[in-house]
C-alpha cells in the first residue's frame, strides 16, 4: 500500500544528500543464515506433556510477530488455562530451560536466529472480559489476551473512559501491561488496580497496583511472571466526547504513522525534549535502508519491512540510528521495541 503525502515506503526515493552520506557509513550487515533450533531434552518434553502441553518445535517466530520477522523457538507453547500455564512454567523451571512470554508480538524484534528455549503464549481461554458496571466505580477484568485495541473500543462502547487512547495500540492487554503502552497521553497503568499472574516456578498470585512499577513504556514487576489477566477501575465518561476522542486519535494515526508494511510500532522511546521521529529525520535517516528493512519515509521512527527483511537487516538500522543521533545531536536513544532471542 503507498503512502498518502510520503510516496510509496517501496520507493525509497533518491537517495538525497544527508541519508547517502548515513548509508556511507553503514557496514554491510554480517550475512550469518538463520541456525536451526537446539532440539529440547526428551526430559523436558515430558514435563510440559505432563503439564497438558502440546509443544510445538521449531515454530517460526515469524509467524507470531507484526514485523514478520523471526527465527524458530526451540519449543514453542500455547496455553488453555491457568493450571497448564503454571505446569509448563514449573515444568520449565525444573529443566533449566529459558522461556520467553510471547504476547501479540507487536513490539519485538526476534533475531533471525530465533529463540532458544520454551516461548509460551497464552490462547484463546484468556481472551475473556467480565464487567462489573453497577456502582460508581465500573472496573472489568480481562484476561490477558484480550486485544487491547478491542477492549478498548468495547469500554468507549459501554461509556467508560481510560482506555480511549488504546484505540490504535495492537497487541493484547498482557503485552500492553509490560509495555505500560500509551498513547496522546494516556496510558494503561492508570487505569490499573491489581494484576494476576503465575511466577516463574509456578504459583498463580495477584498483584495489588502498589507492588507495580509503571514507568515511561515499562512495568517492573516484583517477580519474573506471565500476566494472565488485569483488574482495571475506568471512570464514566459521556459517549459523545469518547467517541470524538477516539475519531482524533484516529486521525492523527492515519495521518502521521506508515501502513501497508509490516512494522512494530515506534522503535526508539521518545527521549527527554524531543520525539525520537524528529531527531531521527533531522539526521536525515528518513528512507535509510539495508536489505529490506528500511526507516520509513512517513515517519522516521517506524522501519518496516518492505518483504522478507532480516532481524539483522533492522538491527542494522537501529544501531546506525543511535550512531548518528548520538555523534550529530548528542542524544542518547533507548530502544523501545525489545530485542527477543538469540542476537
Ligand atoms: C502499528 C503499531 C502501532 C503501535 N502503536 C503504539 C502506541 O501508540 N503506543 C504504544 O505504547 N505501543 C504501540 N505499539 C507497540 C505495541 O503494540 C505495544 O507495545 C503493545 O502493547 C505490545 O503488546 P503485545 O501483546 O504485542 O506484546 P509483545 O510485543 O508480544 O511483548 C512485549 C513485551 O511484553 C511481554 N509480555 C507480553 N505478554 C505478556 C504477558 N502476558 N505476561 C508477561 N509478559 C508479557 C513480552 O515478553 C515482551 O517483553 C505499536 C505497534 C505497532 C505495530
Amino acid at each position: 500500500m503507498g503512502d498518502a503525502g510520503g510516496g510509496s515506503e517501496g520507493a525509497a526515493g533518491g537517495a538525497t544528500t544527508p541519508r547517502s552520506r548515513v548509508l556511507a557509513a553503514v557496514p554491510p550487515p554480517a550475512r550469518r543464515m538463520p541456525t536451526a533450533p537446539m532440539p529440547p531434552s526428551p526430559a523436558l518434553l515430558a514435563a510440559l506433556a505432563a503439564a497438558g502441553a502440546a509443544p510445538r518445535l521449531g515454530e517460526p517466530l515469524g509467524r507470531h510477530t507484526s514485523f514478520r520477522i523471526g527465527g524458530p523457538a526451540d519449543v514453542f507453547v500455547e496455553v488453555a488455562s491457568v493450571p497448564e500455564l503454571a505446569g509448563v512454567l514449573a515444568a520449565c523451571a525444573a529443566h533449566a530451560a529459558p522461556v520467553f512470554f510471547l504476547g501479540g508480538g507487536t513490539n519485538l524484534l526476534v533475531s533471525d536466529r530465533g529463540a532458544r528455549g520454551v516461548v509460551v503464549k497464552l490462547g484463546r481461554p484468556f481472551d475473556f472480559v467480565e464487567w462489573q458496571l453497577a456502582g460508581d466505580a465500573p472496573r472489568l477484568r480481562a484476561g490477558a489476551a484480550v486485544p487491547f485495541k478491542r477492549l478498548a473500543m468495547q469500554t468507549v462502547a459501554e461509556g467508560l473512559a481510560g482506555l480511549e487512547f488504546g484505540e490504535g495500540i495492537p497487541g493484547t492487554i498482557g503485552g500492553g501491561l509490560l509495555m505500560n503502552a500509551g498513547a496522546f497521553g494516556g496510558e494503561i497503568g492508570r487505569a490499573v488496580d491489581a494484576i494476576e499472574v503465575v511466577t516463574e516456578r509456578g504459583d498463580a498470585v495477584v498483584l495489588s497496583r502498589e507492588q507495580l512499577g509503571f514507568a515511561y513504556r515499562r512495568l517492573e514487576l516484583p517477580m519474573r511472571a506471565i500476566v494472565t489477566a488485569v483488574r482495571l477501575r475506568l471512570a464514566r465518561g459521556e459517549p459523545a466526547a469518547l467517541a470524538a476522542r477516539i475519531l482524533e486519535a484516529k486521525a492523527r494515526r492515519d495521518r502521521l504513522q506508515p501502513k501497508g508494511h509490516p512494522n512494530a510500532g515506534s522503535i526508539f522511546k521518545n527521549p527527554p525534549g524531543a520525539p525520537a521521529g524528529k531527531l531521527l529525520e533531522a539526521v536525515g535517516l528518513k528512507g535509510a535502508r539495508l536489505g529490506n528493512a528500511m526507516v520509513s519515509l512517513r515517519h522516521a521512527n517506524f522501519i518496516v519491512n518492505l518483504g522478507g527483511a532480516r532481524a539483522a537487516d533492522v538491527k542494522g538500522l537501529m544501531d546506525l540510528a543511535t550512531r548518528v543521533v548520538r555523534q550529530r545531536l548528542g542524544v542518547e536513544l533507548e530502544p523501545e521495541v525489545r530485542l527477543v532471542g538469540d542476537w
